[in-house]
């Protein structure tokens, strides 16, 4: 980042530098061409002031000034005299510009190239009281030459200004970058006042970033060991019954026993891997299929799949309300209604009872579960919704509960944008309501 920035200004000093010379060279041109014009304006002047013009005698004109070209032209552009060349042999002048202009307006001007590209001839004539014209001509810079004069200063001024502006692109990006660098490496404990008020906002944006990074790295700490837990759980006793039968440790009566346990906690093993597999595609950024269902439909489906582990419970299962077309992944809508079913029969007493309403209020589809089971304790209402909390740790393992289920609603509620409530008391019952 810090080179980007040196680059960046340094292409930007040398730009401006560019540009600078440009423009100076074409202003100190102009100003030079005028100063020209305006020597010769004067020596003109002087010239018809101090000089007799007469055909017959031009010995006052011969006058030997460095430099100058003296022509005397008459108004129909015959050279009358010139300083230099055999006047016999010069060309009429009338079509030049500055004899023109200086006909018709009493003086005229041009530059016009000389035969090397270096220098340019500057002209400038002036309309005598007798009608004729006198010019005078000077070479003098052309632009290209004072351009290959000024270079080699250039040049240096240019290199000069571009190590300036190393030396302070490098200080400017180093106090630019400073105050991030100490955010940085003191994120946390830098206080607000301490950093430019321009960072605070970009300080807040990484603190609430970073916290939320290190609590998502808890979090995959915590479940994590969880899961380690969990799983170790039922494969020690899987692996303790089966160590008793190899030894011959446990007697004909106690074999069914035996076997009645390891299938329970293979049982329990293979939900705890199924809701891990669940979660972790929750988690997951692959893109989640959605198809129009009705969730009526989907609900009565469960329902009767949970009939027989209901009955086996002693517990009602009652249904009610309409069909209802949501926009929702099948699989998702299905797992969160076992889930939210499951957890009425599970958590409910022999003769109890569970309804299911699915049905349309003002906001949309909505779902309800409601028990007169055992209810939750309100100290344990916020922290149900955790991966691994459970209220009572025995009877949901005895009833084959992971701790993972509502963990997992949540997620497929907040994946269909949907909210979820939670209604309960102690001994009474609980009602889960979910708003599509
Ligand atoms: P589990 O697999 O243990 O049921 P869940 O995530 O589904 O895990 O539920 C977490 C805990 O919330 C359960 O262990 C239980 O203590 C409590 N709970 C969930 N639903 C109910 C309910 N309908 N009635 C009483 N307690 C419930």
């Amino acid at each position: 980042m810090k080179k980007k920035i040196n680059l960046r200004l340094l292409g930007i000093a040398f730009i401006a530098m560019v540009i600078t010379m440009a423009c100076m060279t074409g202003i100190y041109y102009q100003v030079f061409v005028r100063q020209v014009h305006q020597d010769l304006k004067t020596d003109a002047n002087i010239l018809k002031s101090t000089v007799t013009f007469s055909r017959d005698d031009m010995t006052g004109l011969s006058v030997d000034i460095e430099s100058l070209r003296i022509t005397w032209i008459d108004e129909n552009g015959t050279v009358l005299f010139d300083s230099i060349a055999d006047e016999e042999s010069m060309e009429n002048h009338l079509d030049r510009p500055e004899i023109s202009a200086a006909l018709k307006k009493g003086e005229g001007k041009s530059i016009r190239n000389s035969d090397t590209m270096n220098m340019n001839t500057f002209y400038y004539a002036l309309r005598l009281e007798d009608g004729t014209v006198l010019r005078l001509a000077t070479e003098a810079r052309s632009p290209f030459n004072l351009i290959i004069s000024i270079l080699p200063t250039m040049l240096v001024v240019l290199v000069v200004v571009v190590v300036l502006c190393i030396i302070l692109a490098d200080i400017l990006t180093r106090q630019l970058i400073r105050p991030i660098e100490t955010i940085a490496d003191h994120l946390e404990e830098i206080r607000e006042e301490e950093v430019d008020k321009e960072l605070v906002p970009f300080l807040n944006t990484i603190r609430a970033q970073h916290e939320n990074i290190l609590l998502a790295a808890k979090s995959r700490q915590d479940f994590t060991a969880n899961v380690s837990h969990e799983l170790k759980t039922p494969l020690t006793a899987i692996s303790g019954y089966a160590e008793l039968i190899e030894n011959h440790m446990v007697g004909p009566e106690q074999e069914t026993h035996f076997a009645q346990e390891i299938q329970k906690n293979s049982t329990r093993l293979l939900s705890l891997i199924n809701d891990i597999i669940n979660l972790s595609e929750l988690d997951g950024e692959e893109a989640v299929s959605y198809e129009i269902l009705d969730l009526y439909e989907l609900a009565k489906g469960s329902m009767e799949a949970l009939s027989v582990n209901a009955q086996k419970n002693g517990v009602h299962l009652h249904f009610s309300g309409k069909p209802v077309t949501l926009r929702c992944n099948r699989n998702m809508m299905c797992e969160l209604l076992d889930n939210l079913c499951q957890n009425g029969i599970r958590y409910n007493h022999p003769g109890g009872d569970v309804w299911v309403e699915v049905s349309t209020n003002e906001k949309g589809a909505y779902l309800m579960v409601k028990d007169n089971g055992i209810g939750i304790p309100k100290e344990h209402q916020e922290r149900i919704f955790e991966r691994f909390y459970r209220v009572d740790k025995s009877r949901s393992r005895e009833t084959g509960g992971t701790g993972l289920g509502l963990a997992i609603v949540k997620h497929i509620v907040a994946l269909h944008d949907g909210t979820i409530s939670l209604q309960s008391e102690d001994g009474q019952g609980t009602t889960i309501h979910v708003q599509f």
